[in-house]
């Protein structure tokens, strides 16, 4: 599965998204950053955290 960790991206929190593949990561993650942190992500934004998408086991 295609993992990240919110708290990686820079916010407080223990939420991990994944995913099975980096796009749907990243629709996850905008959703999340949106709907919990009102944070909007940017095209630049995502390719940031494009990077801190890592290859880990199903947890959830
Ligand atoms: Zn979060």
């Amino acid at each position: 599965m295609k993992t990240l960790h919110c708290r990686e991206a820079g916010f407080d929190c223990d939420t991990i998204i994944q995913a099975n593949t980096e796009y749907q990561v990243l629709e996850l993650v905008s959703k999340h950053a949106l709907e919990v942190h009102e944070v909007a992500i940017t095209p630049e934004l995502a390719e940031q955290l494009r990077t801190m998408i890592r290859e880990e086991k199903e947890i959830i």
